[in-house]
């Protein structure tokens, strides 16, 4: 079978690069790897076929630097782009120019980027297709008058979110009338200064919900399948720390109903390549809050859960493959979960950038690590503190547990702190192990309650 593509640039670095680049050289595609001069000796640099320096360290200048990275793209000979996750991946304005540049960007198409990015028009759309939504204000609120009076009317407390926004930022929660202006206005400022655009709108604050996400794929011609949820309620500043698949409490009838609305919506609006839907899950009821039109960091649950390579069917379908099977032919075996382990002191949750002198990664059945680590490697301090994504897969959630455990004992990076004991802790935690946990749990239980 002749190759998909004739070279694939990954637009990425670390885990997520090599994680590409992996599924790419089964594929029998060649990659070439991009690089800031402070990742000049980094794994995904070392593993390459190709490599191109694009810039100095800042991600502005390398990694977000959309005319280097496309023509790191054309004096190579790639023919696709893979944006991996963060930096450009959800930048429809990259995405229209890798595609006027006669490449194909591994994702989906620039309008459905543009849609889903802004949340207020992701509500929309979603509300239309039959998608139930967390009640809030019907598009921006462009006052603090309007904003008093739609949180009045749908009962406090609110949460004032930025159209724009992402990674938690441009978010605030009101608790009462006399909160509202400061949630406004402090709203307002941090998305203008993150992402240059300060449209909100208001949410009701759903006071003990689970986060749980849906991830599909689709070829843009009819065929769309879920594969199941993730929960990632465990989160820190609205930030995931550990995933699982599937849901704790959710039942085999309540993912195939989840699945079955979203996957029409999609159809619908004829989406391709992967994507993944977040819900907020509380009583019994699914609201949609937001999209992801990308790879996200947490897929490998769901890989290991289903037993599919979905960077592989992300390039597939990008070469214009038809997905090939439909939903009853995807399975659900076992339970999957996933730690975030960063270089971060884990009490505190300062960046710890620097020199790992010795690392020994954990193995056996079951277990998977996606890392670009290795000893005598330095840890920027330029970019996300994610280093390591430790994820373990078993027939039962009380045996994952187990295993997560002995792994995570296993685990060492020396050098630097790291998260890894505040994730031993966590999963030792009785109340981790019920299921039974809320968005909330994880600061309750690092304030010690
Ligand atoms: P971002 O794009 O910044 O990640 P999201 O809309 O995905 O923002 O929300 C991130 C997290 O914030 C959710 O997983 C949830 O924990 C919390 N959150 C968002 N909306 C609400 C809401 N209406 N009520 C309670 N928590 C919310």
């Amino acid at each position: 079978m002749a190759a998909l593509f004739h070279k694939v640039l990954i637009a990425n670095r670390g885990e997520i690069a090599l994680r590409v680049q992996r599924a790419c050289r089964e594929m029998g595609i060649p990659t070439v790897a991009v690089h800031s001069t402070a990742d000049g000796e980094a794994m995904h640099v070392r593993l390459a076929d190709e490599s191109v320096c694009i810039g100095p360290p800042p991600a502005r200048d390398s990694y977000l630097n959309a005319a280097a990275i496309l023509s790191a793209a054309i004096i190579t000979g790639a023919d696709a782009i893979h944006p991996g996750y963060g930096f450009l991946s959800e930048n429809a304005e990259f995405a229209d120019m890798v595609e006027a540049h006669g490449l194909t960007f591994i994702g989906p198409t620039a309008a459905h980027i543009r849609m889903m990015g802004d949340k207020i028009a992701a509500k929309a759309a979603m509300a239309e297709l039959g998608v139930p939504l967390v009640p809030g204000s019907d598009g921006e609120v462009a006052s603090i008058e309007d904003a008093r009076r739609i949180a009045a009317q749908i009962g406090y407390p609110v949460l004032v979110k930025a159209a724009a926004g992402g990674g938690g930022r441009g978010m605030k929660v009101a608790q009462d009338a006399d909160g509202l202006e400061e949630a406004w206005r402090v709203a307002r400022t941090e998305a203008r200064a993150a992402f240059g655009n300060d449209a909100v709108y208001v949410e009701k604050y759903l006071d003990r919900p689970r986060h749980v996400e849906l991830q599909v794929l689709a070829d843009g011609a009819g065929g769309v399948v879920h594969f199941g949820e993730r929960d990632c309620s465990l989160q820190r500043r609205h930030q995931k720390l550990l995933e699982e698949a599937g849901c704790p409490v959710l039942s085999a009838e309540q993912r195939a109903r989840l699945g079955e609305t979203a996957t029409a919506a999609l159809r619908q609006l004829g989406y391709r390549n992967a994507g993944t839907l977040e819900f907020l899950y509380q009583d019994g009821q699914f609201a949609f809050i937001e999209m992801n039109t990308r790879l996200q960091v947490e897929h490998p649950v769901t890989e290991m859960l289903c037993g599919v390579d979905l960077v592989r069917e992300q390039i597939r379908l990008a070469a214009g493959e038809p997905l090939g099977y439909g939903q009853a032919e995807i399975g659900f075996t076992g339970h999957a979960i996933e730690c975030r382990i960063t270089a971060e002191d884990p009490e505190t949750f300062a960046p710890t950038p620097g020199m790992v002198t010795a690392y020994h990664a954990p193995g056996g059945l079951g277990v998977r690590v996606d890392s670009a680590l290795y000893a005598g490697y330095r840890v920027p301090p330029y970019y996300d503190s994610m280093v390591a994504k430790l994820i373990v897969h078993a027939p039962t959630r009380a045996q994952a547990i187990a295993r997560l455990e002995r792994s995570l004992a296993e685990f060492a990076v020396v050098g630097i702190k790291t998260t890894l004991p505040l994730h031993q802790r966590i999963v030792a935690a009785p109340s981790f192990q019920s299921g039974e946990y809320d968005i909330h749990w994880l600061e309750r239980f690092m304030a010690g309650e």
